[in-house]
């Protein structure tokens, strides 16, 4: 994609710190790391979010994750790896070339985890069922190229009904 910042990154068009390549993925620092070492690792091929991917491009990407946070690790020589990775504007993705952060994490900072991106809610028991429920019976290919051709139906609608939830 011509106007998308990662896909010039990819193009070589932009530069940028590149520590990983390989087939289908490239690693590069993120400019404006969290740690020394932060690292993005991305998709040649342009798809917005995880969702977009297909599977196997999917699993690809992730292994490539896997390799790149065994390198950060090693590199920085932290102790834990955080791995993060938003999808769409709600979740807070502002480059929409699909990326998962990998993030070296150091003893001294803080056992900071998920609780720092989001503080945990509490929910009752009868809500946790009707979510589960929801979730379990969902598609998993429902967002994937496909989107388009599926049908938006009534039990649908009303099921997101039933779980939504005020913050
Ligand atoms: P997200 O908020 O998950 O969409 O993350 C986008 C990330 O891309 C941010 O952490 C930015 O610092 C990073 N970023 C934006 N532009 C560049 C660039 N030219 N090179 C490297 N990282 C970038
Ligand atoms: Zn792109």
């Amino acid at each position: 994609m011509q106007d998308c910042l990662f896909c010039q990154i990819v193009a070589g068009k932009i530069q940028a710190k590149k520590v990983y390549e390989d087939d289908h993925s490239i690693g590069f620092l993120d400019i404006n790391p969290r740690n020394p070492g932060h690292t993005l690792v991305i998709p040649k091929k342009h798809f917005e979010t995880i969702l977009d991917m297909p599977e196997k491009e999917a699993g690809k990407l992730f292994e490539s994750v896997q390799k790149v946070a065994a390198m950060v690790k090693t590199g920085t020589n932290s102790q834990g790896i955080s791995i993060g990775q938003s999808n769409g504007q709600a979740a807070g993705q502002v480059v929409r070339h699909v990326h998962v952060h990998v993030i070296p994490r150091f003893a001294n900072e803080g056992p900071v985890g998920l609780e720092g991106i989001l503080p945990s809610k509490k929910i009752d028991d009868l809500s946790m069922d009707k979510i589960a429920a929801s979730i379990k019976s969902a598609s998993a290919h429902a967002h994937h190229a496909h989107k388009e051709e599926e049908p938006k139906s009534e039990k649908k609608s009303k099921k997101s009904e039933d779980i939504s939830f005020e913050f």
